[in-house]
């Protein structure tokens, strides 16, 4: 059967990286959460004082973007791939609600993005890969042979996300996690690089009133359309 690109795209918390992975799973494609990519950077710029409280050192992190070398491992413990940042497992450090508040301004930045999708870029030539993110569908793989793009209200994925830090035993605060979403949100979708979109050949999923379950099977389906 032929490969194919798959870009999921969409708000954060949407569930967009459960749908990806499963999927990618089912049918022997790489997975790539490029999202955790732009986390790393936002956890490379913390830890090697590219922060002063808000404000970003961008000739610093600008000099030293290529030094930043984000990879993916399978973790054969939960059969999903773990990120790494130069060589260490930093998988459980760039989803703290710190890494959260600070990867929109990071992800803004221009260079940032250039060096992010070229990598991107060049992990999906070969296709067989699933990718979720904000502008895959419309910048990194604009011929994806199947777009979709996620949505759901921002109050379901401030909960979805509360949960998901609560089962990890972070701590947590709904209101501050919602406050997160909406910020992001609007960061995302007003920048001036590659904002968050729908590609106009995407398919949209509003998944607000959808469990996981009906949400996989809704993929399957769009996906052997496609490959059929
Ligand atoms: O997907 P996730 O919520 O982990 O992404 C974290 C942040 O990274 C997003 O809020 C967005 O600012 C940024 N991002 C991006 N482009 C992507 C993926 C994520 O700008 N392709």
């Amino acid at each position: 059967m032929k490969k194919i690109t798959i870009a999921i795209d969409g708000f954060s918390s949407c569930g967009k990286s459960t749908m990806a992975k499963d999927l990618a799973k089912a049918v022997g494609y790489i997975y790539i959460d490029s999202g955790a990519m732009y986390r790393a950077v936002s956890l490379y710029s913390i830890e090697n004082g590219i922060f002063n409280g808000n404000n970003i050192d961008t000739e610093k992190l600008k000099l030293n973007i290529h030094n930043i070398q984000i990879s993916f491992k399978l973790n054969p413990e939960t059969g999903r791939p773990d990120t790494y940042l130069n060589g260490v497992n930093v998988e459980s450090q760039i989803r703290t609600m710190e890494v959260s508040s600070k990867v929109s301004p990071i992800s803004a930045l221009d260079f940032v993005r250039k060096a992010m999708v070229t990598q991107q870029q060049a992990m999906g030539k070969e296709k067989g890969i699933v990718m979720d993110g904000r502008d895959i569908g419309t910048t990194v793989f604009p011929d994806a042979e199947l777009k979709i793009f996620v949505t759901a209200s921002p109050e379901i994925r401030a909960q979805r996300r509360y949960d998901e830090l609560k089962g990890k035993g972070q701590e947590a605060s709904f209101d501050d996690i919602l406050e997160n979403v909406k910020q992001r949100d609007y960061i995302d979708q007003h920048r001036e690089v590659s904002p968050l979109r729908k590609a106009d050949d995407a398919l949209l999923l509003d998944n607000t009133n959808l469990t996981i379950e009906e949400q996989k099977e809704w993929l399957f389906e769009q996906f052997n359309k496609v490959t059929r």
